[in-house]
């Protein structure tokens, strides 16, 4: 048995997909003993977090700590992780989980390890982590008597106990100098409602689209599909797409049901974001082009010609039904 404390963010009253997913992590490394939650700020999510496997939630308020602040948050996660005497600190392994978590770690004089796809406990914790983008695989050990490390994004499989937890708000003690850092604002995505992260269905165009404006029938794909848009570093780099959309090694990382990616080449560093697609339909004019090698469906072709063709099929189907 373990004392866990897990780091988890919210939205909309609920644990974030990768916190659900720190979660689980979290209550199989206690192996029966306790799981503490940490929320910042979000009452309304904290007697959620029981059905991810939480024990004690612990919701830490403060003026300061309102728009995000990660030296502040470390230091949360530090001085409760001590009181507990926590064995693991584990984090959702996103940019925020990340940034926090090595913060803490860095005050703490502590190991880190960041987007683990395994942790087995023991003395040392040996962990599988994901490197380079998710090409490259390390075995390490961490030898601590904490560890502090974060989950990839889909590295573990979100499972509900259905329990409950006993919540407690609290508020930390912080000096200036934890709030020296802060976020001040906030830009919206400029795509719609569908989380790239969490999509079940993303269309994805790249270089092949040719142009901002050619990205028209990839958009029109996603919104009858109900999926989301992504897109290539080729793309973001010609501007026809926002970074937020980008999918690959230094974009986001995506677990659909099915990718469909539209003149993209596939190269390694744009799988990367994808591994975790269950099922690949490439559409591409070059039959030889490396995504094929991904696929478990392609059409081979122009797409300003295939992806109007599938979308005025879907609305034939549609208006018929
Ligand atoms: C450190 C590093 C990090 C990187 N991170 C990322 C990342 O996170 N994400 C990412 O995507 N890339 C990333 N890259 C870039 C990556 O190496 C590729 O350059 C990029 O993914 C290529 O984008 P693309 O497939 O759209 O373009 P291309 O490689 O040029 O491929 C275009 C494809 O479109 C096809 N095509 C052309 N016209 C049509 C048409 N009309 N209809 C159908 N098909 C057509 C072509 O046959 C070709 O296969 C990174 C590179 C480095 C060095």
């Amino acid at each position: 048995m373990a004392t866990v404390l897990v780091l988890v963010t919210t939205a909309e009253g609920a644990a974030t997909a990768a916190s659900a997913q720190a979660l689980t992590l979290g209550r199989e490394l206690a192996a029966g003993g306790p799981v503490h939650a940490l929320v910042f700020g979000d009452d309304a999510a904290a007697a959620s977090l029981g059905a991810w496997g939480a024990t004690h939630v612990h919701v830490a308020s403060h003026p300061g700590l309102g728009s995000g602040a990660p030296d502040a948050q470390a230091r949360v996660v530090c001085d409760l992780a001590a009181s507990l005497d926590a064995a693991f600190v584990i984090g959702p392994g996103t940019e925020d989980g990340n940034t926090v978590l090595a913060r803490a770690a860095a005050r703490a004089g502590l190991p880190f390890a960041a987007n683990c796809i395994r942790v087995t406990a023991g003395s040392p914790v040996s962990v599988t982590r994901v490197r380079w983008g998710g090409s490259l695989l390390e075995e390490a050990a961490i030898h601590a008597d904490r560890a502090m490390l974060t989950v990839a994004p889909h590295a573990v499989a979100a499972s509900s106990t259905g329990g409950a937890a006993t919540v407690e708000a609290f508020t930390p003690q912080l000096d200036d100098a934890d709030l020296a850092v802060r976020v001040v604002g906030r830009v919206p995505a400029p795509t719609g409602g569908v989380s790239l992260a969490d999509a079940t269905v993303v269309v994805s165009g790249g270089r092949g689209a040719g142009s901002a404006e050619g990205f028209a029938p990839v958009v029109e794909l996603a919104e009858l599909l109900g999926a989301a848009v992504g897109c290539s570093r080729a793309v973001t780099i010609a501007g026809w797409r926002p970074h937020t959309e980008q999918v690959g090694q230094t974009g986001t990382k995506i677990a659909p049901d099915m990718y469909i990616a539209c003149g993209i080449s596939g190269a390694t560093q744009h799988m990367a974001g994808a591994r975790g697609a269950k099922r690949v339909l490439a559409i591409n004019k070059d039959p030889e082009a490396p995504i094929m090698t991904s696929a478990d469906y392609a059409v081979i072709g122009d797409l300003h010609a295939v992806l109007p063709a599938i979308s005025a099929e879907i609305r034939r189907v549609r208006e018929a039904g």
